[in-house]
Order: C-alpha cells, then sequence, then structure tokens
C-alpha cells in the first residue's frame, strides 16, 4: 500500500462496501441465487462476508465491471464433508417435535461448533441428517456486476459486515 492508494479510492479492496448484482449458477446452469440492481447484495469486503474465490476475484475491481467469476467448491462453500451426513433415531429428537423433510435444527459437534442441520430423509425410526452447506460440493458460477463501492464506515469495520439499506440491520 502507498501513501497515496487513497486517491484510487473506487477500487474494490479491504474496508470497501460494495454492491453487487449477480446470476449464480450451478455448472448444469441452474439459477442458484441472483440480486439486481433494484435490490443489490451489499457486502464488507475482506470480511470473509462472501466465498473466497468470489471476493479475490472482485479485489481491484471498479464500478461498471462485469465478471464472470467460477469459483470450485472447495473455494466457495467446500467440498461436502461425509461426516456431517449422519444417520439418528427418532428417539434421539424431543418427543414433541414433529419432524418433517426439509427441517433445519442446530446442533452442537463433539469439537463445541455449531451446525445447522437439515432433515432429508425419514423412514420410520431413522432419519437421515444433512450438516453441510446446501451449496457445499457445488461448483459455482457468478456473472457479476460491480454496481457501487464506498468506504466501510469504522462501525462497519469493527462489526464486520456493512450497514444501510441493503446491508444489515441490528
Ligand atoms: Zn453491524
Amino acid at each position: 500500500m502507498s501513501p497515496n492508494s487513497k486517491s484510487s479510492a473506487a477500487v474494490i479492496s479491504e474496508g470497501k462496501v460494495v454492491q453487487l448484482a449477480y446470476i449464480l449458477k450451478s455448472d448444469e446452469g441452474e439459477v442458484l441465487d441472483e440480486a439486481d440492481a433494484q435490490d443489490p447484495f451489499v457486502y464488507l469486503h475482506g470480511a470473509d462476508q462472501i466465498v473466497p474465490g468470489l471476493e479475490s476475484a472482485l479485489e481491484g475491481c471498479k464500478v461498471g465491471d462485469k465478471k464472470t467469476v467460477k469459483v470450485e467448491a472447495a473455494d466457495g462453500y467446500g467440498e461436502e464433508d461425509p461426516a456431517l451426513v449422519l444417520t439418528v433415531k427418532r428417539t434421539q429428537f424431543p418427543k414433541d417435535v414433529e419432524l418433517e423433510e426439509g427441517m433445519q435444527f442446530e446442533s452442537e459437534l463433539a469439537d463445541g461448533s455449531e451446525v445447522v442441520f437439515t432433515v432429508e430423509a425419514i423412514e420410520g425410526d431413522s432419519v437421515s441428517v444433512n450438516g453441510n452447506h446446501p451449496l457445499a460440493g457445488v461448483n459455482l458460477n457468478f456473472d457479476v456486476e460491480v454496481l457501487a463501492i464506498r468506504e466501510a464506515t469504522s462501525d462497519e469495520i469493527e462489526h464486520g459486515h456493512a450497514h444501510g439499506e441493503h446491508g444489515h440491520h441490528h
């Protein structure tokens, strides 16, 4: 960083709040997520708010830049962890819980980390659950456009996320 780097303020770098429009597709072309100029996605660059592969591809971009970014699963939501695909007994859930496919619950792992599991199937007494991110193991194909870049406020830096209309609400 040179002392003059502030003069190139409109370039995406750590500590900038960035507005994006994007379409996210799988390798098969299925649209997984999108944000347009009317309802842009806003994030704080360098704060791990977006997947690492996209964050590094956006480094140095300017307003108006359009990019196609392919992010391998490992640089996206990670590879699927087979240890998080489990079959548990119905009796391990509280009796008053009505189990349904698609239902999510939080569980603490042996290492103390909290993981959100999704119920994938219920067969008799056995319940299949998956604690992987729904996009784990999926290659991500972004068509992204940079709509706006501004300096983050000190509050945003401290909180590690963008505030404002399309940012984080407390
Ligand atoms: Zn905040």
